[in-house]
């Protein structure tokens, strides 16, 4: 069968565009494509909606630059999605059509195309060049770089304990550095004012690396125990570790906000086995595909298996 993504290369803001206007001709009635927002530099950040189920979760990717495979991997869910369902297929032993009746999957598979560009292209394209490599320590080499085009890092922006963050080095950087206030990057607000517009039951921040499952923050009782059951069951599937936080966890994270605000699930789930600071090589992806491919099925599967 003729593919639209192909997960196993370097994959751009620009690629991604052109599939998934492909994937919109091509699935009319099971895919609807949005745009939530625009990054710094005029990037459009995707939301990609499978089926017309009552209740509705959310999977992103891509927040930090380096860790755009993420973005790969939910992109070949979503193709894979479509095509089952049109093709009166499976994914395993899950029943996508069925699923997608009763579950509406979101996605937001790159939330910081401009880091992501960066990294896959360097800094020469930006108009900012010259702050990006005072920012890079003057090193040419991005592709290390987890913040969005101001040097500000994605994932320590949301409102959840965003005064207490750990580690800030105060000023944009390649990484770590909480902005001056949260929600002040586009690519934040657009997620932000998206999840807020909807009610989702679970949530899932795709990063890399390490096999790992963040699933806690700082949750009690029953909030922590429905959330410690889905992990479980993620942690299963995937074979990735549970992680438990320590006393004081540091917060602004897409995860850490969504579980503390609406007190429901939240996994940042960490793909591929531990590869330092860089992109996660492509010779990894299959052993990726295979882990995660069912997670969002599953997700939907037991919210409905609770009803
Ligand atoms: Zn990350």
């Amino acid at each position: 069968m003729n593919r639209i993504v192909n997960p196993k290369r370097k994959y751009t803001h620009q690629q991604m565009t052109y599939d998934l206007d492909s994937l919109q001709k091509k699935y009319p009635k099971i895919l609807t494509l949005d745009i939530i927002g625009e990054s710094v530099d005029g990037r459009s950040i995707y939301a990609i909606k499978l089926g017309e189920g009552k209740q509705e979760i959310l999977i992103n990717a891509a927040h930090h630059a380096r860790e755009w495979l993420t973005t790969n991997l939910v992109m070949d869910m979503i193709e894979t999605y479509c095509s089952v369902v049109s093709n009166d297929q499976d994914v395993g032993k899950y029943d996508v059509k069925e699923i997608l009746n009763k579950v509406t999957i979101w996605f937001i598979p790159m939330v910081n195309p401009d880091g992501v560009t960066l990294v896959q292209e360097g800094a020469e394209l930006f108009s900012n060049r010259d702050d990006l490599y005072k920012w890079n320590e003057n090193q040419l080499d991005f592709t290390a770089w987890k913040a969005n085009i101001r040097g500000v890092d994605l994932n320590r922006q949301y409102p959840a304990d965003w005064e207490y963050i750990h580690h800030d080095p105060g000023h944009p950087a390649s990484m770590n550095f909480k902005g001056h206030k949260p929600i002040s990057e586009p690519e934040v607000k657009a997620v932000y004012n998206f999840v807020c517009k909807h009610n989702f039951k679970i949530s899932l921040a795709y990063h890399s690396s390490g096999e790992e499952i963040f699933w806690k923050y700082k949750s009690k009782g029953k909030v922590e125990q429905s959330a410690k059951k889905l992990a479980d069951i993620v942690s299963t599937k995937t074979g990735y570790q549970l992680i438990y936080p320590s006393e004081n966890p540091s917060g602004g994270g897409f995860t850490d906000w969504f579980i503390s605000n609406f007190k429901r699930p939240s996994f940042t789930i960490e793909i591929a086995p531990s590869v330092g600071p860089r992109p996660v090589p492509l010779c990894y992806y299959e052993k990726i595909w295979h882990e995660n491919k069912e997670v969002p099925l599953e997700l939907a599967s037991q919210l409905f298996k609770c009803d």
